[in-house]
């Protein structure tokens, strides 16, 4: 007998994740799959990083670190925000985190009480949600057309809110889409975040530095707002360091103690030697960060060009991240040759793992059901086959 909390219960799998495991399983059993589902860069972590650690290693870095993080770590991200995104953030204002995802929870759980309402973009990073629904929080999503470069309005904004929203959650590059807002398009939202006390907003920036024309924008920097945004970064993807597991955030100085308060219940910390790696790889040199968003959008070039003029495929040109969000619904309703009906994005992507052997994501799980999730942070090669493969596959739904 099983007696699960109702909180778990409520949890679906993450579907980057799950998709990611059924392709390496069937890697493990010999098939030729390519593995566009994870959002992970396939580079090594850069050398210069790697040392930092294997000298923490030997340096003693063997206790607890401070449950927010080491300060030189913290002064250095204070540094960072600064000279990168024009943001005065002191030590006490940032926080240290497992992850990226684990900054995002610990700031959602910190404000976000049962019957809360969260807004969403969608198409929205799959784990947004669920973290919501483990605060008790209500997730309110508001839709995109790819149209419309897959960017709310302002007017789509201020419709949505209510006395009940505690939280905008804004995600520029954007997870799945790749979009990037101009700063422009970010000031109108912020004016609309201001006129709306008591409306706070996680700045989820982590692809900052996969962008590929025009300069970042924090939505802190709107200085009219500062102290209403919660500026969330890692070192996962722009220094090829997911599995590291180094996130932090930059906040009112109230939610920073808050999380520092859950950390020291969860974790107590954060992995000594990661942060020893993180604080070098923020530091720089830079040319590793930089031959990377180069190499990222060569291949966005790629992949755009490979599956451009597919019949039934309709794609925007992503400005940053390393994701791409075709639109497929003109596949929906359609079945295979033997006579699997794909009724939606997730039959669909599950398709092209069985018949192109090419790993996707549905669009279902990130609140986009026409399209799928092309994660292009693999090499030139695999690139060119697996865009062939997934072209002859959509070719044989009738
Ligand atoms: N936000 C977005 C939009 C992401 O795509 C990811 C990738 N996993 C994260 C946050 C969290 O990254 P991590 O936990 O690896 O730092
Ligand atoms: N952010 C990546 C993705 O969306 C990694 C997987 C995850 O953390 O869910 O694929």
């Amino acid at each position: 007998m099983e007696y699960l909390s109702d909180r778990v219960r409520s949890l679906s799998v993450s579907q980057t994740l799950a998709m990611a495991q059924k392709g390496r399983e069937l890697k493990a059993q010999g098939f030729d799959i390519i593995s566009l589902s994870l959002g992970e860069p396939d580079f090594e972590t850069p050398d210069y990083i790697r040392e930092a650690a294997k000298k923490a290693i030997d340096g003693n870095y063997n206790k607890y670190p401070p449950v927010p993080g080491y300060n030189d770590l913290r002064e250095a991200i204070s540094k960072k925000f600064l000279l990168e995104n024009g943001l005065n953030y002191s030590c006490d204002q940032i926080v240290v985190s497992a992850g990226g995802k684990h900054s995002l929870i610990n700031v959602i759980l910190s404000i976000v009480n049962p019957g809360d309402e969260v807004i969403i973009l969608a198409p929205y990073w799959v784990s947004y949600w669920d973290q919501i629904i483990l605060a008790g929080g209500k997730p309110v999503v508001i839709k995109t057309l790819l149209e419309n470069d897959f960017k709310i309005s302002p007017g789509q904004l201020e419709e949505a809110i209510t006395d009940k929203t505690r939280l905008l959650i804004f995600n520029s590059p954007s997870n799945p889409t790749g979009m990037v807002y101009s700063g422009e398009e970010m000031e109108k939202i912020a004016r609309i975040v201001e006129k709306h006390e008591g409306l706070f907003v996680i700045s989820d920036e982590i692809y900052e530095h996969i962008i590929f024309s025009g300069k970042h924008v924090s939505m802190a920097s709107f200085d009219f707002i500062y102290d209403r945004v919660i500026t969330v970064n890692g070192v996962s993807k722009s220094y090829a360091m997911t599995g590291w597991r180094i996130g932090f955030f930059g906040a009112p100085l109230w939610i920073a103690k808050a999380c520092n308060k859950l950390q020291g219940q969860f974790t107590s910390g954060v992995c000594s030697i990661a942060q020893r790696a993180a604080l070098a790889a923020i530091q720089g040199p830079f040319d590793d960060r930089d031959r990377m968003r180069d190499a990222f959008l060569r291949r966005r070039d790629l992949i755009c060009r490979l599956l451009d003029g597919t019949e039934g495929l309709r794609i925007r040109v992503p400005q940053g991240a390393f994701y791409v969000m075709p639109d497929l619904s003109y596949f929906l309703g359609k079945s295979s040759d033997d006579g699997t009906l794909i009724s939606n994005s997730d039959d669909l992507a599950l398709y092209l793992l069985a018949r192109a052997q090419v790993a996707v994501v549905g669009g279902d799980a990130f609140g986009a059901p026409d399209c799928i999730r092309i994660s292009y942070a693999t090499s030139d090669d695999l690139l060119t086959e697996a865009a062939r493969r997934i072209k002859e596959a959509l070719a044989l739904l009738k």
